[in-house]
């Protein structure tokens, strides 16, 4: 037997991350003091923050504070168990009835992230002799959940629907499902969904679409990008988004048919075996639902700020990224400088992070702005400002 040098876990941890800063890849923490909002408390100074997922600021609005506050004066915090065990309140029951007839979908499960639902569906869906087809640029919870599944595995290039065709046409898997985002986490282009439910059909594929970027922002009714496109359920049968990001509190849902919602609380194991959120922050999605459907305002003041930005950013020739959401990358390549330039923007007041590698592929380092209905126009000129002044 060959002997192995063995690596310590202690020896392991510290190459790694020694490996991590000399490439400029480390990351780090800053702390909040105060609610998600324009003007933010970070790292002991007030900054103006372009890099929160609340595009609609919902994440602080009064209303969805409040119901927060009854609900625990109602339900206490903790749920105290699981779905399944005692842990399914009224609040989590009303929520999924609200969000099934807002995307128009028979039914809606609740899980406790994103990240857990992703996982769930796809362990749960996919067996053996069955294939997965995924954009190479999905999240990273759906790469993942494609890894951790028993079925092969397929990746195409970016939007590259012929490659995508030419892989189920010659797939021989029993069943076969087509996985991609909506609007794309780290870039903010818009999945081309209308064609991605036709190939799929035409497949015999069934199309899961994670619309955690989209949920509450597009749509006439804010029920989606899957609104947008206008598809039911035949055409997109399993419907996923967050309930952290526009909606502004915590959690995720899954839609669609009766059939597909029951054998999920029976086999998803992320859901069967976690403790369920917290009855207070059902509640909160509630009412933020709700003042998405009444306060159309924000997702038209939102496009009004994205328009605005990308006019500006486009006047100062700086490298934006083809998106038309309130994500708004400016490509910068190289992770060092991407880093010395969120850190310029840092020293006059301003938060946008520097997304590297693993996040994004190398070489394509980036500062991720994100536009939010609570930014007015002289937020954005303040950005635009200072990104005139450093620009390289
Ligand atoms: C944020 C995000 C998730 C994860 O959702 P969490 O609730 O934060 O776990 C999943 N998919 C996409 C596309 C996301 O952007």
């Amino acid at each position: 037997m060959v002997k192995q040098v063995k690596q310590t876990f202690e020896d392991r941890i510290r190459v790694e991350l020694k490996q991590r800063a000399e490439q400029q890849l480390i990351r780090f923490r800053r702390v909040a003091t105060g609610p998600q909002a324009p003007m933010q408390q970070v790292d002991g100074k007030q900054v103006l923050s372009f890099c929160s997922n609340d595009y609609l600021g919902l994440a602080n609005h009064p209303l969805v504070c409040q119901a927060v506050v009854k609900s625990v004066a109602d339900y206490g915090v903790g749920s105290g168990a699981a779905h399944l065990v005692n842990g399914h309140s009224h609040a989590h029951h009303e929520l999924e009835e609200q969000l099934a007839e807002f995307v128009g979908r028979e039914r809606a499960l609740l899980f406790s992230t994103g990240y857990m639902a992703n996982i769930g569906v796809v362990t749960a869906l996919l067996k053996r002799n069955d294939e997965i087809f995924e954009d190479k640029l999905n999240h990273a919870s759906l790469i993942d959940a494609g890894r951790y599944s028993a079925a092969n595995f397929s990746r195409y290039q970016h939007a590259d629907l012929e490659q995508l065709a030419q892989q189920l046409e010659k797939s021989a898997a029993h069943n076969k499902l087509v996985l991609s985002d909506a609007i794309f986490s780290m870039d903010g282009d818009i999945a081309e969904l209308d064609r991605l439910a036709a190939l799929s059909q035409k497949n015999d594929a069934w199309l899961m679409v994670d619309d955690a970027h989209g949920f509450g922002v597009l749509g006439q009714t804010g029920a989606g990008t899957i609104e947008k496109f206008g598809l039911n359920q035949q055409q997109v049968p399993v419907f996923m988004a967050t309930l952290g990001k526009a909606i502004g509190v915590s959690g995720a849902f899954v839609a669609g048919s009766n059939d597909l919602i029951e054998y999920l609380i029976q086999y998803a194991r992320t859901y069967v075996y976690t403790t369920a959120m917290p009855p207070a922050f059902a509640a909160a999605a509630s009412v933020s639902l709700r003042v998405i459907q009444q306060e159309a305002w924000r997702r038209e003041h939102l496009q009004d700020l994205i328009n605005y930005f990308r006019q500006g950013a486009a006047d100062l020739a700086l490298d934006l990224m083809p998106s038309a959401t309130a994500i708004q990358p400016i490509l910068v390549g190289d992770a060092e400088r991407a880093l010395a330039l969120s850190n310029a923007l840092w020293e006059k007041n301003i938060l946008v992070t520097a997304i590297r590698s693993p996040t994004v592929p190398k070489g394509t380092a980036r500062l991720r702005v994100t536009l939010s209905a609570a930014h007015s126009i002289e937020h954005v000129n303040q950005l635009l400002e200072v990104l005139a002044m450093h620009k390289a």
